[in-house]
């Protein structure tokens, strides 16, 4: 059976749009309006240039000969870290910061929590002259100074959120809150492969330039155009879904995603959704959860702030659950050894979400033929305060 969406926003049972009344005409306006945007000249003119000289794409393939040799296979690496903002989210506030002004939109919001795509949200709405409020729970806004500094030179309003655990979750109502009440203005980016449909389809899809572009230079660098394993860090799941998207109907390369195990996914300090999660509904969609038997969200936990969610994409939970991608629930200690081994073996200083993807180097036995892509979704910058506390440990 191919892998696809389906037109209700349905990967086998996983998806829909789970929606307040209040939000149905907004979501059906973008559901109507995406695809056809998408496919327009105009669009994938903008879009490509774009991508092209202001994110600085291809981003580029590299063989990573040191990590290679040490664990006896080929390895590769995704260079997301290389792009304009140091992640892969601009892929995705790019892309929907050119639909919003196609469907005549004026006014951004964006919900945030650890910042970042907070800040890819406030650079294209700089980039587009749009009016730009980012929505973060006051708890992240303290944590997370720098990111909020830059959304403010950027020209963004940083609203702190004081509901609930004032963190994501509630930055998140907060955001569809203000888009039930300015429905005509306002577009809403999501920041990953969640919410209802169309949101995780159109993120997929903005994302999956990253799958498209290691067909072309495994092409060059193999002689084939696939790797027989993917690698990718999942939180709300936009990078894994952008490197699996064009290999979700080629059974020659095996899925991995690596989400976030914090203390262990038998403590009760853990992110592991997918190992730890049941079904149920969060942010508009029918996915994995963390929740209790009441259906109460688990308060999540993660060393890494970018994979610290209690839900992940409906594509994700797909997968999971037919066997196409294979789950390691990583831990904080695995990530941080990931992420100083990366550092000292090939001179890059990952982000510690993408440390998680490459902590699976140390769990799972490849052949020394196999091909293996990691995507290293971020750089490091931002968690340079966490890894100098790990400094000797490492
Ligand atoms: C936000 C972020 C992630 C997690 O988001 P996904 O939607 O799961 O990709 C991973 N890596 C980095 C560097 C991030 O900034």
């Amino acid at each position: 059976m191919k892998i696809e969406v389906d037109k209700n926003g349905y990967y086998g049972e996983f998806g829909g749009a789970f929606i307040p009344e209040i939000l149905y005409k907004n979501v059906e306006n973008l559901r109507n309006s995406y695809l056809k945007i998408m496919n327009s000249e105009k669009f994938k003119k903008q879009y490509d240039q774009l991508l092209r000289d202001y994110v600085g794409r291809p981003s580029p393939l590299y063989f990573a000969e040191r990590l290679s040799e040490k664990y006896n296979t080929k390895v590769y690496l995704k260079r997301e870290d290389l792009n304009h903002t140091g992640a892969h989210k601009i892929n995705n506030t790019i892309g929907q910061i050119l639909i919003a002004r196609e469907m005549g939109k004026t006014r951004i919001i964006a919900e945030t929590g650890a910042g970042q795509h907070g800040v890819a949200t406030a650079t294209v709405c700089a980039l587009m002259n749009m009016k730009c409020i980012v929505y973060m729970g006051e708890l992240d806004v303290a944590r997370q100074h720098l990111n909020v500094e830059k959304m403010r030179m950027l020209g963004a309003e940083v609203v702190p959120v004081v509901s609930g655990n004032k963190t994501l979750k509630d930055a998140t109502n907060e955001a569809i809150r203000d888009w039930c009440c300015n429905p005509k203005d306002t577009y809403y980016i999501i920041g990953s492969t969640i919410g209802p449909h169309p949101y995780p389809d159109m993120v997929a899809r903005l994302q999956s330039v990253i799958s498209e572009e290691i067909q072309k230079q495994l092409l060059e660098k193999e002689g084939r155009d696939y790797p027989d394993y993917l690698i990718a860090c999942v939180g709300a799941g936009s990078n894994a879904a952008g490197t699996f998207y064009h290999y979700l109907n080629r059974p020659e390369t095996k899925f991995i995603a690596a989400e976030a195990g914090g203390m262990g996914a038998d403590t009760d300090k853990t992110a592991a959704t997918l190992t730890v999660g049941s079904k149920g509904v969060i942010h508009g969609s029918r996915t994995m959860v963390m929740q209790d038997k009441d259906g109460q969200i688990i308060e999540p936990y993660s060393v890494s702030a970018g994979l610290d969610y209690p839900g992940i994409g409906p594509l994700h939970s797909y997968l999971a659950g037919i066997g196409r991608s294979q789950v390691f629930a990583i831990t904080d200690d695995e990530a941080l050894k990931a992420a100083f081994q990366l550092t000292r073996v090939e001179g890059i200083i990952p982000a510690l979400e993408s440390s998680h993807a490459l902590a699976v180097l140390d769990k799972k036995k490849f052949n020394p033929n196999d091909v293996v892509v990691i995507t290293l979704s971020g750089r490091g910058d931002k968690d340079m305060d966490t890894y100098l506390k790990y400094i000797d440990k490492f």
